[in-house]
Parts: structure tokens; C-alpha cells; sequence
């Protein structure tokens, strides 16, 4: 089993696609292992998307994914990172293929609608960024 890390963005938030975007989830196979709605600070978002931190998008991606709330859940499921990355389709909405959740609920490439972790180790290494247990 693998782990990957999916955010339902501010944009699909405020359109009202959290709950179609969560079935979705679940109807694909993935087991939700952890799952909590919050709105980010400026340093966690920062943290998130450290490794885009010298692309020239990179403030515009932080100012949005801290515009409103977002949902994240920490999925299980065999081969989950490729799963849900098919699942959401293209980074770029417009590219991505009909039926992803990109295609379905996303806009542009800063409004795409959703996340997902980019390998097995990264699955891990961000579920532990939101759902570490400290206590
Ligand atoms: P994510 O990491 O959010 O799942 P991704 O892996 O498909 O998306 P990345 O290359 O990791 O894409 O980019 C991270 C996020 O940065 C994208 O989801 C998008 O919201 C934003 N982004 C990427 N490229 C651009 C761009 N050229 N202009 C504006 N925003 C961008
Ligand atoms: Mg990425």
C-alpha cells in the first residue's frame, strides 16, 4: 500500500465541489487515512511548495492556496501517487483529459482544483507536513 497526499484547493472549495470531489475519492478505491479542513498561513503554504520557491509563479501559488480553505486528506491505496495523479488529470486544466477532476473542477493552471503528492517518498514526506502526530 502507498500513501499520497491530496489538497482540495480554495478555488473547488468555494465552488462548492468538496463533497463531489470526496466521493470521487472514495469511489476510486483510495481509503482516506487522515482528512481535515483548514485555511493555510502564508509559512505553512510557503513550506508546502518550498521546492517552486525561486519559479516566478511562486507568490501568486501561496497567495491563492492561502485565499480560502482547503480540505486535506492523506490517501492509501496500491499504487496511489500514479492513481490519483491519473485521477486528477493534466496540471494545466485545460490539458487535462475529460473526466479528471482537473477537467471537471479546475479553471487554469493556478486554479486547479486539486493536489497530489509527485512520488512515494513525497506521499509520505507531506502527509507527515499536515498530519505528523507530535503528542
Ligand atoms: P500540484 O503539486 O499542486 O499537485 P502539479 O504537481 O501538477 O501540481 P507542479 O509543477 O508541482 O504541478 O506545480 C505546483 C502548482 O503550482 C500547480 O498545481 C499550479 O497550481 C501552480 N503552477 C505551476 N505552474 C504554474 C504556472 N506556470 N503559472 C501559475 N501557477 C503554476
Ligand atoms: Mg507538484
Amino acid at each position: 500500500m502507498e500513501i499520497t497526499l491530496a489538497i482540495i484547493k480554495p478555488d473547488s472549495y468555494r465552488n462548492g465541489d468538496t463533497g463531489k470531489i470526496i466521493d470521487r475519492i472514495i469511489s476510486e478505491g483510495f481509503n482516506i487515512k487522515e482528512m481535515k479542513q483548514l485555511r493555510l498561513s502564508k509559512e505553512k503554504a510557503e513550506g508546502f511548495y518550498n521546492v517552486h520557491r525561486e519559479r516566478p509563479f511562486f507568490s501568486e501559488l501561496v497567495d491563492f492556496m492561502c485565499s480560502g480553505n482547503c480540505v486535506v486528506l492523506s490517501l492509501e491505496r496500491e499504487n496511489a501517487v500514479d492513481k490519483w495523479r491519473t485521477v486528477i488529470g493534466a496540471t494545466n486544466p485545460e490539458e487535462a483529459e475529460e473526466g479528471t477532476i482537473r477537467a471537471l473542477y479546475g479553471t487554469d493552471t493556478g486554479n486547479n482544483a486539486v493536489h497530489g503528492s509527485d512520488s512515494s517518498e513525497n506521499g509520505i514526506i507531506e502527509s507527515n507536513y499536515f498530519f505528523l502526530k507530535r503528542d
